[in-house]
């Protein structure tokens, strides 16, 4: 599935510019960061700072982690793994809980990376971040539902995008039901947000147009539905069923009124 999504950008995808550039700050290690996390390493990714306070019980059967990791905090668990993976991922963990009002160490590191990826619950936390973000670096959100059956993924680019805030809410989600199993929807979700970063990794440098269809900044937000024909297609093969790609104007065609990201407009 995952590879089905990536077709058109195979040959694309310059794994050494990745490697040698990019600076990556994640928040939130649950199933969706989780698999984003295995995803941004393989396409050559090796510079991670990743915040996550909580530990994997056994509850958490669907978390993504393995049996071996219950007991433990999922960044101790993530740290270990990925320097068993590479010698050469220069990786930090933190595992503070942020909150609106308290952001350390997002703030600290965030003046050191070039894209923050956000998988997070709580929506009011991910857009006080991502506002932070906005006119530092490309800024990506990607959540699973609570009922696991649609997900969402929202970008931003500063200039080019409205922030995550305005994007959300002016973007009218129609057609949010049905569904399947929430793992596949976690793979649509991914697969989604990994496109979008790896559009985003490469944007402003020569060669970027080729991914500028694949990044769309008049769509900032994918609405994912697990069900194929869940929504109109939008004319356009690398968009799958299932995904809806969301323009973010208001009733008269207007972007946002916002300071954060003031002088967009779509
Ligand atoms: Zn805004």
């Amino acid at each position: 599935m995952i590879d089905d999504w990536f077709a058109p950008l195979r040959g694309l995808i310059d794994v050494a510019h990745i490697e040698r550039t990019v600076r990556l700050l994640v928040v939130g290690c649950g199933r969706v960061g989780l698999s984003f996390i295995h995803i941004a390493i393989a396409r050559g990714v090796r510079w991670l700072r990743v915040i996550e306070p909580d530990w994997t019980e056994s509850r958490n059967y669907a978390s993504g982690f393995p049996e071996a990791a219950v007991g433990s905090r999922k960044i101790d668990f993530l740290r270990e793994h990925l320097l068993r993976y590479s010698s050469r991922i220069s990786f930090e963990g933190a595992s503070a809980r942020l909150t609106a009002s308290s952001v350390e160490p997002f703030l600290s590191w965030l003046s050191r990376s070039t894209h923050v990826a956000l998988f997070l619950d709580s929506f009011e936390v991910a857009s006080a971040l991502a506002r932070m973000a906005y006119r530092h670096c490309p800024c990506l959100y990607a959540a699973v539902f609570e009922n696991g059956s649609t997900g969402e993924a929202a970008w931003s680019l500063g200039g080019q995008t409205p922030c995550l805030e305005s994007t959300v809410r002016l973007s009218e989600k129609r057609g949010a039901r049905g569904g399947q199993t929430a793992l596949v929807d976690v793979l649509s979700t991914v697969n989604v947000s990994v496109r979008q970063f790896l559009g985003l990794a490469l944007a402003g440098r020569r060669g970027f147009e080729l991914f500028a269809p694949y990044v769309r900044p008049r769509f900032p937000l994918a609405v994912v539905v697990n069900r194929p024909g869940g929504f109109v297609e939008m004319g356009s093969p690398d968009v799958p069923s299932g995904v809806r790609l969301v323009e973010v104007v208001d009733g008269n065609g207007r972007g946002p009124t916002c300071p954060t990201c003031a002088g967009y407009s779509p």
